[in-house]
């Protein structure tokens, strides 16, 4: 039995009915993987060619490795062109759909099909009990038989009773998609511990002095080096009307904590002191805004000139200005109000401790037959394709054991 028919557990679904499981996937709402419809921008980046343990949080990191070893990308390309879902490389290594995210989906649904796993939508688990002996007192799945024990579950459909339980629910992010707390809760009741969440991919508000520059710069995307707690992510970077977001943005949200300061380095290809000092012996009657609106776009050259700098020929400012002014650009310190939240987070951060569950089969180490597998636990990756990559690659150690 496995709760929850998004990426890891429908993954999960495929791979145990083929090993002849008798598989049944249970989710409240009303569509299989709504987030994989909603990824990527609708064409969905399923994977990255560049995964590796580096490219994922947690408090435990060693423990992403094993499951990531034993069902590679190569694994998920392999499914994708068997299939015959047309995609391509978008930049940085992540494979997009060329048609639309259903694509994948479609083919996690055939996949359950062809190996005759079900899957039961509007159903809600309004218990779970851990019986000792399987007993009758409902339909079974995994093949439940007298003397292994298991797990029976109260639906709104009827109860189900089970060998192996699969947690697959997700994490917080985007609620309206029929994101809950549902496997926290299941966890705490068969005593795991669960890492405070908080939401991770998400855009940044901004409501000091600075709002007003975001505000106005809306929409204009930069080229940037984006820094916090010694990580550095190089990519766009968008101001929105309610403060910055962009690749580069989302990626250091999830390293960053409230009330520290993000950096951005707005010329990351240029020393930036050497560069003014060039302009003011090659051009000295250009003025600032000239110079700027060479190297960003017009209006925010425009911009920085009424919000930060005073412009003038290059020619007029001390060097401790030229200095304050390279520093301003290349070591802008930001102090986030806050996030976004978990309204538009792509992942949820933390989750079920790791520590608690077995690397190799995903299996709790306090409850046996218990699984828990996807972004419920404490693993969440970076931008790019690889929280499903990770949705895979757990739904796939799971799968060999339950
Ligand atoms: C807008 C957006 C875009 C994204 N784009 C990408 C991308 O392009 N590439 C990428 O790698 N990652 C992307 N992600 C992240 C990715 O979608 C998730 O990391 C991934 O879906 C996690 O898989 P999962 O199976 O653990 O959880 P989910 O896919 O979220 O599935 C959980 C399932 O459990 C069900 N469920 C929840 N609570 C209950 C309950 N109480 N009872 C029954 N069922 C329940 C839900 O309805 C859902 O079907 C994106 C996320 C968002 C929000």
């Amino acid at each position: 039995m496995i709760i929850g028919a998004g990426a890891a557990g429908l993954m999960c679904a495929a791979k145990a009915g083929a090993r002849g499981r008798r598989v049944l996937v249970l989710d409240h709402a009303n569509k299989a993987g709504k987030k994989i419809l909603m990824s990527g921008g609708g064409h969905c980046n399923f994977t990255n060619l560049y995964t590796e343990p580096a490219n994922f949080l947690s408090q435990n990191p060693h423990f992403c490795k094993s499951a990531l070893a034993r069902y590679t990308q190569w694994d998920f390309i392999a499914l994708v062109n068997k299939h015959a879902v047309p995609h391509h490389e978008k930049k940085l290594g992540q494979l997009f759909c060329d048609g639309k995210s259903m694509d994948i989906l479609q083919m996690l649904l055939a996949e359950c099909e062809a190996v005759g796993a079900r899957v039961r939508l509007d159903t809600t688990v309004e218990k779970i009990e851990r019986i000792e002996t399987a007993q009758d007192g409902g339909e079974g799945a995994g093949g439940a038989q007298g003397g292994q024990g298991g797990y029976l579950l109260q639906t709104t459909s009827g109860p189900v009773r089970c060998t192996s339980l699969v947690i697959a629910t997700g994490g917080l992010s985007i609620p309206t998609m029929g994101a809950t707390g549902f496997g926290y809760e299941v966890a705490r009741q068969f005593g795991h511990q669960v890492l405070p969440t908080r939401a991770g991919l998400v855009p940044f508000t901004i409501t000091d002095q600075l709002k007003e520059l975001c505000t106005e710069l809306s929409g204009t995307s930069v080229d940037g080096l984006v820094s916090c707690n010694g990580k550095s992510f190089r990519e766009n970077i968008l101001f929105t009307h309610r403060g910055l977001s962009g690749p580069a943005i989302l990626q250091i949200s999830s390293y960053w904590l409230p009330g520290q300061a993000v950096e951005i380095n707005l010329l990351p290809d240029r020393c930036v002191p050497d560069w003014l000092a060039e302009q003011r012996r090659d051009r000295p009657n250009a003025e600032l805004k000239t110079l700027l609106g060479e190297v960003f776009t017009k209006k925010m050259a425009q911009l920085l000139c009424e919000q930060w700098f005073v412009s003038k020929p290059i020619k007029q400012y001390a060097h401790a200005e030229l200095e304050n002014i390279a520093t301003r650009l290349s070591e802008w310190q930001v102090v986030p109000a806050g996030t976004e939240g978990y309204r538009t987070a792509e992942v949820t951060l933390g989750g079920v401790d790791t520590r608690e569950v077995s690397s190799k089969t995903m299996e709790s180490l306090k409850a046996p037959g218990l699984y828990f597998i996807g972004e419920v636990l404490d693993v969440s990756g970076h931008l790019g394709g690889f929280n499903f990559q990770w949705a895979w690659a757990s739904g796939n150690a799971a799968a060999q054991f339950v």
